[in-house]
């Protein structure tokens, strides 16, 4: 037992969920030294959503909302860490929810969707194709999913798989804490921003922001300045820690 009133309840709630989620088999080992990177930048942002971050989920909103296709990709450690919000996410935007794995077995899939089901979401599922240009396992997608869709939200991505999204044309929003992943780089629009903080706002923003902000916000998308802002964040928190 965690007790509430520890400094690091949080965090230290949130290492149990995922460390019971590898011995389900949802989440991989490699998916625990993803977490741990994420909670190195989260210090340095303060552990909060700053203001650079709440434009990027509004800009989300944006996107998702005038998609023609809009897919959510899921991972283990998206669906282990927030389900319920990506099925609420899912609720707002109409976007498909789709699983993606690189550590990919039909039987972790299928676990997956089971956990996401359980929270709400509707997933699309159903046979699946090495469509991405990739040549690992996260190129398996489904035809009527991923590969058709032109808006695409991927929470925890890996640098590889965003960039062979954007080459074939997409619109990928990327919700990464670490603003120098080539992830966060090659993103069309990157949220740094924890997960659990960043999906919430996402869909406030989808049940809140006007059809003439939904234009305005995707116009003045800039993701260069959006990380530019990430960086000065943290290295202003960084320069004066032990003020
Ligand atoms: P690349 O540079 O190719 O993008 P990477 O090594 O960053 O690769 P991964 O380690 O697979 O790729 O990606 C995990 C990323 O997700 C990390 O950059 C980490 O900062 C981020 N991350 C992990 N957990 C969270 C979380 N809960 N919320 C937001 N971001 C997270
Ligand atoms: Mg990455």
């Amino acid at each position: 037992m965690i007790p509430p009133d520890h400094p690091r309840y949080r965090s230290l709630v949130i290492r149990e969920l995922l460390a019971e989620n590898v011995k389900k088999g949802i989440v991989s080992l490699e998916g625990l030294t993803a977490q741990g990177r994420g909670e190195a930048f989260d210090y340095f942002i303060g552990e909060r959503t700053t203001a650079s971050a709440i434009l990027a989920e509004k800009t989300a909103a944006a996107l998702l909302l005038t998609a023609r296709h809009p897919v959510i990709s899921v991972n283990g450690n998206a669906a282990a860490l927030a389900a319920y919000e990506i099925a609420a996410l899912q609720k707002a935007s109409g976007a498909l929810v789709e699983v993606n794995l690189f550590h990919r077995t039909e039987e972790r899939v299928h676990l997956i969707e089971d956990l996401l089901r359980s929270a709400g979401s509707d997933i699309f599922s159903g046979p699946a194709e090495r469509l991405l240009p990739l040549s690992h396992d996260r190129a398996w997608c489904r035809r009527e999913g991923m590969f058709s869709a032109d808006v695409i939200l991927v929470p925890l991505e890996d640098g590889d798989r965003c960039e062979a999204l954007v080459t074939m044309g997409k619109t990928v929003i990327a919700v990464d804490l670490n603003p120098l992943s080539r992830t966060s780089r090659r993103a069309t629009l990157t949220i740094v921003d924890e997960l659990t903080r960043a999906l919430p706002n996402i869909s406030e923003a989808c049940r809140t922001i006007t059809r003439s902000e939904r234009e305005e916000l995707k116009s003045s998308l800039d993701n260069n300045y959006l990380l530019s802002e990430a960086i000065r964040e943290m290295t202003m928190r960084l320069s004066h820690a032990l003020d």
